[in-house]
């Protein structure tokens, strides 16, 4: 069977639209199954199997609930090969970076894991006699996890991971371009024995599943990757909820004139180029003292040239395609912006082949104000900037509204140090690319890139569980704090 149901309350279902819509694979254009188009009805069954799960799930103990995101962890593990082969037939990344995907889902289910066998809450002296103050964690409820298409397994499972071992039930609603992987996920999720209505799937549209999960007020608490004009929609739309928010990236790599451009060069091809410039981390910038800009920028055409395009599966290949059609007219429209506001040094145009494939494209002389360097691409294409030193270099990193990742290569410590503390991201590389996040620490951005929030690390599980107070008082007599006699 080619068509794929929702999840709900443990039971593979179709939607009430009795409607699909199909993934389709961007290297060649083709379908590779279809999925529910989901209606307003499947999310509030969704909600009221979660809602029926919650207590029993929020009465476990996190450390036994730790022990089904092992499982997971372990299943995930096992069928790595067979998970990767099978993203990048749907999402199109080249297979190691789809292992990496994978590798992300095992890593931070065992991490999490780790969690609810702590899942600390602080011990505090009261101000009174005989009383005793504390806190601890509480699930939020019912939580509604939107994930867009990029990292279509690693960003569930940063979501799904922490959400269930604070005790929460889920509504997960992914992408419409990778709604298999997220299929292959709950899978697993099954699998592992997971408690029916624990993690509830709906797939479809924003409009019909998306807008309904945001706006419902059953839904306690919202978890939401994708971009920053959706971002900003939910903060408009969800009332009062706890809501995290993982958002763009137009991140920079500061190149100065002692680095070892060798280096720089490899780190910034791969930040710009990996995953087809689709990552939140991508570099899209790479902002090079005056001194060395000419000889990185051959360094990086030359370098750019003899990488292989093609499907992801293949051996070979350095980049893949990007996800659909759009993605495609949105990188031609940008390197028509870009040739009048730099000069196009490589690349800049589609292949004509069936898949949605577009060459990795550079431009050079680029003004810090050029809307090329300033709005998401989320397609490979780079901008080098040009600066004087290191104050110029980090008011460049800065000028732009978002502030998720970023890099300085430097053999000189105090140029580092003084990046460090001056530029305005969640994350800061030394001599290392703008990619590369690991689960053990925390992820996320400033500015437009989100709200706070932080994911993964010993972060990930505070944007999933509420802090309740506890004083005990055992004077046996009534006390008032503040001196109150
Ligand atoms: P998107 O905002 O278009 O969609 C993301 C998800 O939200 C999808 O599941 C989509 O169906 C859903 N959605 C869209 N509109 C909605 C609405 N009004 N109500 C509810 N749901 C809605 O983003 P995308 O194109 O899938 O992903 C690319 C974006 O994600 C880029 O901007 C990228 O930087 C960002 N991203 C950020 C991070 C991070 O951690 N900061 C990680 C990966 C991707």
């Amino acid at each position: 069977m080619n068509e794929h149901p929702n999840y709900i309350r443990g039971k593979w279902v179709p939607s009430s639209s009795g409607k699909t819509f199909p993934s389709l694979n961007p290297a060649t254009g083709k379908s590779i199954g279809t999925f529910q188009s989901g209606t307003k009805k499947d999310v509030e069954m969704a909600i009221e199997a979660a809602e029926k799960a919650q207590e029993e799930w929020s009465e476990t103990p996190s450390p036994k609930r730790a022990e089904y995101l092992f499982e997971i962890s372990r299943t995930l593990k096992k069928n790595k090969e067979k998970l990767a082969e099978r993203m990048t037939e749907e999402m199109g990344k080249v297979l190691k970076e789809s292992r990496g995907d994978v590798q992300e889902a095992i890593d931070v289910f065992e991490y999490m894991g780790g969690e609810g066998k702590r899942m600390f809450g602080h011990t505090t002296p009261s101000e009174l006699k005989h009383k005793m103050a504390c806190t601890i964690r509480r699930p939020i409820g019912v939580v509604g996890i939107i994930t867009p298409w990029n990292f279509p397994m690693a960003i569930p499972a940063w979501k799904i991971a922490p959400a269930m071992v604070c005790g929460n039930t889920i509504l997960f609603k992914p992408s419409s371009d990778t709604p298999r992987t997220a299929m292959d996920l709950v899978e697993i999720i099954e699998e592992a024995g997971v408690p029916a209505g624990v993690v509830n799937m709906v797939t479809g549209s924003a409009e019909n599943v998306g807008n309904e999960i945001v706006t419902n007020p059953r839904i306690r608490g919202i978890s939401f990757t994708g971009s920053k004009e959706t971002g900003k929609w939910i903060t408009q739309n969800a009332g009062i909820k706890k809501i995290g928010l993982e958002l763009g990236g137009k991140n920079a790599i500061i190149v100065m004139e002692d680095a070892d451009l060798e280096l720089a060069a490899e780190g910034i091809l791969w930040g710009a180029f990996g995953t087809t410039g689709q990552r939140c981390t991508a570099a899209s910038r790479a902002i090079a003292h005056e001194k060395i800009a000419e000889k990185l920028e051959q360094l990086l055409v030359e370098k750019t040239k003899k990488l292989k395009i093609g499907n992801g599966l293949n051996k070979n290949t350095d980049v893949g395609p990007l996800i659909n059609e759009k993605a495609v007219e949105k990188s031609i429209a940008y390197t028509i912006i870009g040739k009048k506001e730099g000069k196009l040094a490589c690349g800049g145009k589609p292949l004509n082949t069936p898949g949605f494939f577009f060459q990795p494209t550079i431009f050079s002389r680029v003004k810090p104000h050029a809307r090329i360097a300033q709005e998401e691409i989320f397609g490979p294409v780079l901008s080098i900037l040009r600066v004087r030193n290191l104050n110029e270099a980090i008011r460049v990193c800065n000028g732009v509204e978002y502030g998720l990742s970023s890099s300085i290569y430097t053999n000189n410590i105090a140029n580092a140090m003084y990046a460090i503390e001056k530029i305005e991201s969640g994350i800061t590389y030394v001599n290392s690319s703008t990619i590369g996040a690991e689960v053990h620490l925390p992820f996320g951005g400033v500015k437009q890139t989100g709200n706070g929030t932080r994911e993964a690390g010993w972060t990930g599980t505070e944007e999933f569980s509420e802090i309740k107070t506890v004083y005990i008082d055992y004077s046996g007599k009534l006390q008032k704090a503040q001196g109150i006699d």
